[in-house]
C-alpha cells in the first residue's frame, strides 16, 4: 500500500476507535517509565512531521534533558505532493525541515542542545535504503537506549522500511524497540486483528503535553492545507486519533 492509496479513503474516525475493546485494554505507561532520566531515546522519523505524529507528547518531556535525545530524520519529505504544481519536490525539500524545526520549538526543546541528524534519503525510497538504515542505527545505538520507529506494518513503504531496520538494529544492540503506528490509525478498523495488540501500550499525556503536541503539529503547514482541489495530506480524522491524551506504541 502506498501513501496515495492510503489517503484515498476517509479513514476510521476516532468515535469508532473509542469503542475498541482491545485499544481500551492497552496498558498505560508514563513517559518517565518508558524513558527515565539518563536513558536516551533515539527516534527515527521517516518524514518530517512523523516525529510529532508518533511522539510529540512524549518529546515534550525531554525539555531540559535534550542530551537524552537523538532525533534522526530519514528523508526531507519531498514526496508528499506528487502531482502538485505549487508543492514541488524542490520547495518541499526546503519547507518541510523548516516545519520540523518550528514544531520542535513549539515543544519547547532547546534546538542548540538537540542532537538532530538529517540523512537526506529519498522520500519513497527507504525500502532500497534498508541496509544503510540498519547500519546507521546500529552504529548510533547504545545497549540501554530506547529506539523508537514507525511500526513495520504501518502501510506506508517508508514507515515499514524504518520499522524493519529499527527492529534489526535494536536486536543487534539489545536496545529496547518501540514501534509506533501512524497511518494504521487511518486504514485499520478498531480492534483490527492485523495490529499486534498484545504489545500495545498507551503513553499517557497530560493536558500540557497534548497542547504542545497540537501546536507542534500546526507547524506542518504544507501537510495541513488543501492544495487546490486536493485535500490536505494529513486527513482530519487521522489527526483526531493522534491528538488524544495518549500515544499508542507497540513494545
Ligand atoms: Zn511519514
Amino acid at each position: 500500500m502506498n501513501a496515495n492509496l492510503i489517503q484515498s479513503s476517509e479513514g476510521t474516525p476516532w468515535a469508532e476507535w473509542q469503542q475498541a475493546a482491545r485499544l481500551a485494554r492497552a496498558t498505560w505507561i508514563s513517559p518517565q517509565q518508558l524513558c527515565p532520566p539518563g536513558r536516551r531515546l533515539v527516534l527515527i522519523a521517516p518524514h518530517p512531521d512523523d516525529e510529532i505524529l508518533m511522539a510529540g507528547g512524549l518529546l515534550t518531556h525531554f525539555r531540559g534533558r535534550e542530551d537524552d535525545l537523538l532525533l534522526i530524520a530519514a528523508t526531507d519529505g519531498e514526496g508528499s505532493h506528487p502531482s502538485s504544481e505549487y508543492w514541488t519536490e524542490h520547495r518541499l525539500r526546503r519547507q518541510r525541515p523548516l516545519e520540523s524545526r518550528q514544531a520542535l520549538q513549539q515543544l519547547d526543546l532547546d534546538l542548540n542542545r538537540l542532537n538532530w541528524r538529517r540523512l537526506n534519503l529519498k522520500d519513497g525510497g527507504l525500502p532500497r535504503e534498508e541496509a544503510f538504515l540498519v547500519n546507521h542505527l546500529t552504529q548510533a545505538l547504545r545497549s540501554d537506549d530506547v529506539l523508537m520507529a514507525t511500526w513495520r506494518d504501518d502501510g506506508h513503504c517508508d514507515h515499514e522500511a524504518v520499522g524493519r531496520a529499527a527492529a534489526q538494529a535494536a536486536l543487534a544492540r539489545k536496545a529496547q524497540l518501540v514501534e509506533v503506528p501512524v497511518w494504521a490509525w487511518h486504514w485499520a478498523q478498531p480492534d483490527d486483528p492485523r495490529l499486534p495488540w498484545p504489545r500495545a501500550h498507551r503513553i499517557e499525556l497530560d493536558e500540557a503535553a497534548l497542547a504542545r503536541k497540537r501546536k507542534a503539529l500546526a507547524a506542518h503547514v504544507s501537510q495541513l492545507q488543501p492544495d487546490g482541489p486536493r485535500p490536505p495530506v494529513l486527513p482530519a480524522r487521522l489527526l483526531d486519533c493522534l491528538l488524544q491524551p495518549f500515544e499508542l506504541v507497540f513494545l
